[in-house]
């Protein structure tokens, strides 16, 4: 299976959620979002996420309001809350811990503490969802040790082929066009050109060796990672 975390963040200031997005990206987690409490809440009700980013202040009430409801809520009371706050007070953030957040980050964060802060409390709270190896045929990657190997036996692999083999693991059976590639696996800001995808994608073929298979190339579109 593949890992199908899912996080849903519940901002009204969207540069915030794109900063959120950006951080979480290299995780390669679905990303839900809500720009107020209310339909937060309706988000959560139609699929409990494996993990809210919860604002303090949004428009129709405060996220604080949000996270006692979630945690008054059977189903709701267990789902790993990080508040996203841009109060540094002390009481705020006791406020926050007494109503059941698990966590706080104080804005402005970094892309890279907000993802260690998630990691870390999806770890803490759902060990299967953080650290389950992503598996196709004979091909098994291993988020932990960000090894890959095929057969049982460790291969040897770049970076840029680890962090696409990745993200297609997680999304297997579904084409990208190379310009959808660049964008979740370097992101935004990467300089690289379209045909340097086609490049990761052959070294990637070679490095996976007898299950080079995997990555199919769907003509005039893209590329997919099937097992059919
Ligand atoms: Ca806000």
């Amino acid at each position: 299976m593949a890992d199908n975390t899912s996080v849903l963040v519940v901002e009204d200031e969207p540069a915030i959620v794109e900063l959120v997005k950006y951080s979480l990206r290299e995780a390669g987690w679905d990303i839900r979002t809500a720009d107020t409490a209310n339909g937060a809440w309706d988000s959560i009700s139609h699929g409990k996420p494996d993990l809210v980013l919860l604002d303090w202040m949004l428009p129709d009430q405060s996220g604080l309001r949000l996270l006692s409801r979630l945690r008054a809520d059977r189903d709701f009371q267990e789902i790993p809350v990080i508040m996203l706050t841009a109060k540094s007070m002390e009481e705020d953030k006791l406020a926050g811990l007494n109503t059941g957040a698990d966590d706080y980050v104080t804005k402005p964060f970094s892309p890279r503490e907000l993802l260690a802060r998630s990691r870390a409390l999806l770890r803490r709270k759902s060990p299967h969802l953080s650290e389950a190896p992503l598996r196709a045929g004979s091909v098994v990657l291993d988020p932990n040790s960000c090894t890959v190997s095929v057969d049982n036996a460790q291969i040897e692999i770049g970076n840029a082929e680890y962090k696409l083999l990745k993200f297609m693991l997680a999304h297997r059976e579904r084409v990208f066009s190379r310009a959808q590639l660049l964008d979740k696996v370097w992101g935004d800001h990467a300089v690289i050109e379209e045909r340097t995808v086609d490049v990761h994608v052959l070294r990637l073929r070679k490095a996976l060796k007898s299950a080079d298979g995997l990555i199919r190339t769907v003509r005039s579109v893209g590329y997919m990672l099937s097992e059919k």
